[in-house]
């Protein structure tokens, strides 16, 4: 009923979607309504009209032609069956134009119904408008030809325009359905489109949520303001441990530092510093309270639009307890097992050195103890380093200190254990640098770079060591002209025990520690330390550490 009701105020759309009976009865109404109406007005004023056998046919048959429409199956007939109504339509017409005569006069203009409903129709074209020129001629000239009237050019040319008028309606009709359906099938490819784009949008909005919801990752999108607008199960899994449930608010999660009990500021949460437009990985974060505490390693990236501005971020939470665990586990092993070596390594060395000094040895034990000597020795460096990696962060006490002079005895020290005849120092080290700093911790750090110079120059070459003041800082670097590392390896330098595929072939001893070390006691200091290198050519170690400003009372520290 909606539908009829929106063809009655002339929503063509809606039109289209009804059934062809339905269509051909629409049609069709308007003629026969006006036909009720002649009828109102015939009976009301004009009775003579009904006196009028012509026009009574006219009026039955008008009133089959409806019980056609009304009967007839059209939807199962060939399509443009229909169009025999409003062809048939000039006939009764016809018959009520003749039948009225004089008493109403324009009833042939009823020819109008019809020929809109063929040109609009949009079925040929052509022969439509030929069909209504002519059904309104035949209404015309007909009763002209079968009746005993004169037929002369008067006769014929008396109602003459009225062909005329309706091809021009014909036309006109025909010119605005055309483009009336054209605009139509624009609409309609327009609303293919979208429905193909709507499916399409549909179907990855579902393969994004099954994507989403199958990793084993905690994931969480937020727009630009930080309103999370996408979470999947697994981050709801993460938010019930750490006491969340669905509307609890950031804050009150219990998520800790390091130390697995004490919580972590909301500023410092990764949601808030994702929504702060903060980018970072591997934030590592104690997640939910004892035993079941999971350590969650979080990362945050930004969603940008085509125009490069940020839309919102992506935060991910993956659950890395038993990395963490393995680690710790690790360390532990580590720790324990170089403590329980020392103890055996301290009396050897201290029996090696009674031994060593015994007086009159013989020449063959002399060396084999030497050997042994050596021996213990790395051993001794190797555990020492060792229980340094397992306690952390290193202890140190950092004193204004004689640096240019520590520098000059560790590199004195390199070159008498240097066993490299190919290899040659150089100092370029300013004069009168004072450092505040650890001298043992950092004569450490200085062997370290040293050793390794000459280790990774099997070739020999140059080792050039320069210090100096720069930006208020002391700044000392190693360089050597050695194998050198390739970008992917200098990535990993500084890592525990880390070591290029190069010096695990070529044998030279190490165990991957001492960088790592050097790194942890340089930064103790608030320094940093970098490398550069090029593989084939050389590395370059630079450490940077803070100046001291010595007062005149003050002593210098000169190990
Ligand atoms: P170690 O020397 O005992 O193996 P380090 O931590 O001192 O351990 O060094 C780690 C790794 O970095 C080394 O094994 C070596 O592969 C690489 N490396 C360190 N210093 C140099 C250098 N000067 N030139 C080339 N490679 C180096």
């Amino acid at each position: 009923m909606d539908k009829v009701l929106s063809y009655l105020t002339l929503n063509t759309r809606q039109f289209h979607e009804l059934t062809l009976r339905v269509r051909v009865i629409l049609s069709q109404l308007p003629l026969s309504l006006t036909v009720v109406l002649i009828l109102v007005g015939g009976a009301l004023f004009h009775r003579e009209l009904f006196e009028s056998q012509a026009f009574l046919i006219g009026v039955a048959l008008q009133a089959v032609l409806l019980g056609l429409c009304v009967a007839v199956p059209w939807d199962r007939l060939p399509h443009a069956t229909f169009l025999v109504i409003p062809l048939l339509d000039f006939i009764p017409i016809g018959f009520m134009r003749y039948g009225s005569g004089t008493t109403i006069t324009g009833v042939g203009l009823l020819t109008v119904f019809p020929v809109i409903w063929l040109a609009a129709s949009g079925l040929f074209p052509r022969a439509a408008l030929a069909a209504g020129f002519l059904g309104a001629l035949g209404v015309v000239w007909v009763p002209v030809f079968v009746t005993d009237a004169e037929v002369n050019s008067q006769t014929l040319t008396q109602s003459f325009l009225l062909p005329f008028i309706m091809l021009a309606v014909g036309v006109t009709i025909r010119v605005m359905t055309a483009s009336m359906m054209a605009q139509q099938e624009v609409v309609e490819e327009k609303d293919r489109a979208l429905q193909v784009l709507l499916e399409d949008s549909a179907r990855r909005e579902r393969l994004l949520e099954t994507v989403v919801n199958s990793v084993d990752i905690g994931l969480i999108a937020l727009d630009e303001t930080g309103r999370p607008v996408l979470a999947n199960r697994k981050l709801e899994q993460l938010r019930t441990l750490a006491g969340g449930s669905g509307g609890t608010a950031e804050e009150d999660l219990r998520i800790y530092q390091q130390d697995g009990e004490t919580a972590l500021p909301v500023a410092r949460r990764p949601a808030r510093r994702a929504a702060e437009g903060q980018v970072f990985s591997d934030y590592l974060l104690w997640w939910g309270d004892q035993p079941d505490q999971r350590v969650l390693s979080t990362s945050s990236r930004l969603m940008t639009n085509q125009a490069g501005t940020r839309e919102g971020s992506v935060v991910t939470f993956n659950d890395v307890t038993e990395l963490v665990t393995a680690l710790n586990a690790k360390d532990e092993f580590v720790a324990t097992v170089s403590h329980e070596l020392r103890t055996p390594l301290t009396a050897i060395r201290g029996y090696l050195e009674l031994l060593t000094t015994m007086p009159d040895l013989e020449p063959a034990v002399a060396s084999g103890l030497e050997v042994v000597s050596r021996n213990s020795e790395r051993l001794h460096k190797l555990v020492v380093d060792l229980l340094s990696t397992a306690e952390g962060t290193p202890e140190i006490t950092p004193v204004p200190t004689d640096f240019s002079g520590l520098v000059g005895r560790r590199i004195a020290t390199a070159q008498e254990g240097n066993s490299n005849p190919l290899v040659r120092f150089e100092d370029h080290t300013d004069p009168g640098l004072v450092a505040l700093c650890d001298a043992p911790r950092i004569g450490q750090v200085l062997d370290n770079l040293l050793s390794n110079a000459i280790k990774y120059s099997p070739g020999g070459g140059r080792v050039t060591v320069r210090a100096a003041e720069v930006d208020g800082e002391v700044e000392c670097s190693v360089t050597d002209q050695g194998s050198g590392m390739s970008p992917e390896e200098l990535k990993g330098v500084f890592s525990k025990f880390f070591r290029t595929s190069g010096a695990r072939n070529a044998a030279i001893p190490g165990v991957g520690l001492g960088l790592a070390i050097s790194k942890a006691i340089v930064e103790r200091h608030g320094g940093a330390i970098t490398c550069r290198s090029v593989e084939g050519t050389g590395s370059t170690f630079t450490f940077r550490l803070p100046l001291a400003h010595v007062g005149q009372d003050q002593q210098l520290q000169a190990q």
